[in-house]
């Protein structure tokens, strides 16, 4: 068996109906850019006909997915970055969301024969990222009116930068900047991430634009999937394709950077950096064999990681490790091992390994 993730489209479906129960009021705007976070955009999307809209980050993401049949709204969360893009946008039918004057201008400069549906305006309530500061709202929803190149809503949005912390003050801060813009103007409203959807109900708004959380991985730091009644979406396997018997003294991978203190059996597993598995895993990550936990060995390499077998016995080659994804070792505690966050993990997972869905 080569690497292999296992989509659990039911898995996905249930996450979904969480952000429907925690937002009652709002309109859902599933967020799948980047593959769906590795989880096969095109998949993920015919498998939730309840949201109100896609997100994705770029123009290429959603032609993908128009490509596709997928002819729900589709919003591109940067934008446009140039006057070709803002006549692709129309032509595929997508929202815009506009954050600099530079994007205003290139739409004010185009005479569009289809006019772009619903857009949006983005917020800068205190992320430094991405937006207009509150008092260029105004100038920016006028000039994108004049524009004649909109038909439909103009909405605001804006980001939390510190959501995974609900206690953070930021998050009070950044809502307040956004609920005296709101105040200011009309039209739809979006603020909430996973995280915001999960814990600051005030900021649900009319759309909420769940990414990590549809996935099944817990958005706050201080809690897990399950406690939030989340359920993983993606297994990652790969199987024992050789197992040896070490001697004290003797080293394992590239660099030798593991040494045995005692004999030591070890395995080796058909996933690597190549396929996206964090090279940061190297002597730190840990997979389940078995149902039981063991501990990379070593460095990851390209194509291979090296595991401690001395706690298994009886595993033998062509047995099935998880990488991720069961109970004992979710996506999120790999994240740790790898000082990381989990939704690069899922990210980085590459085309080479295969997506198999079901459910
Ligand atoms: C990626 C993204 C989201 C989704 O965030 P999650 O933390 O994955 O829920 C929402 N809004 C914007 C603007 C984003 O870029």
């Amino acid at each position: 068996m080569y690497p292999v993730a296992e989509i659990d489209l039911a898995a996905l479906k249930h996450n979904f109906r969480r952000v429907k129960e925690t937002a009652p009021n709002s309109k859902v705007m599933s967020v799948i850019k980047a593959n769906a976070y590795g989880h096969g955009d095109i998949e993920v999307a015919k498998a939730l006909p309840g949201s109100d809209a896609f997100a994705v980050a770029r123009l290429s993401e959603a032609i993908r997915l128009r490509n596709a049949g997928i002819d729900k709204p589709i919003v591109l969360l940067e934008g446009i970055h140039s006057p070709d893009e803002c006549q692709q946008a129309s032509e595929y039918g997508l929202s815009v969301v506009f954050h600099n004057e530079q994007q205003i201008a290139y739409l004010s400069a185009l005479t569009l024969t289809k006019p772009l549906q619903f857009c949006w305006l983005m917020i800068e309530t205190g992320m430094h990222r991405l937006g207009f500061a509150p008092d260029k709202v105004a100038d920016a929803i006028t000039t994108l009116t004049n524009s004649n190149n909109i038909a439909g809503d103009i909405g605001l949005m804006s980001h939390f930068a510190n959501a995974d912390t609900p206690s953070d003050d930021r998050n009070g801060k950044q809502l307040a900047v956004m609920t005296k813009v709101m105040s200011e103007h009309c039209g739809p409203r979006s603020m909430a991430n996973s995280a915001a959807i999960m814990s600051l109900p005030t900021s649900h708004q009319h759309w909420v634009r769940p990414g990590l959380m549809l996935y099944g991985v817990s958005p706050l730091n201080k809690k897990t999937a399950q406690s939030l009644n989340l359920k993983p979406v993606m297994q990652l396997k790969a199987q024992l394709i050789a197992i040896e018997q070490l001697q004290r003294g003797e080293q394992v991978g590239y660099g030798g950077t593991w040494q045995a203190d005692k004999p030591t059996r070890i395995g080796t597993v058909n996933i690597g950096y190549g396929d996206g598995y964090s090279r940061l895993l190297s002597n730190a990550g840990q997979v389940s064999i078995q149902n039981q936990i063991v501990t990379i060995l070593g460095r990851v390499s390209m194509d291979m990681i090296c595991v401690d077998l001395s706690g298994i016995d009886k595993a033998e080659i062509g047995d099935e490790v998880i990488l991720w994804g069961d109970e004992s070792n979710p996506v999120e505690q790999v994240a740790k091992q790898a000082k990381t966050i989990a939704y690069e993990l899922l990210c980085q997972l590459n085309q080479r390994v295969i997506r198999d869905f079901h459910g």
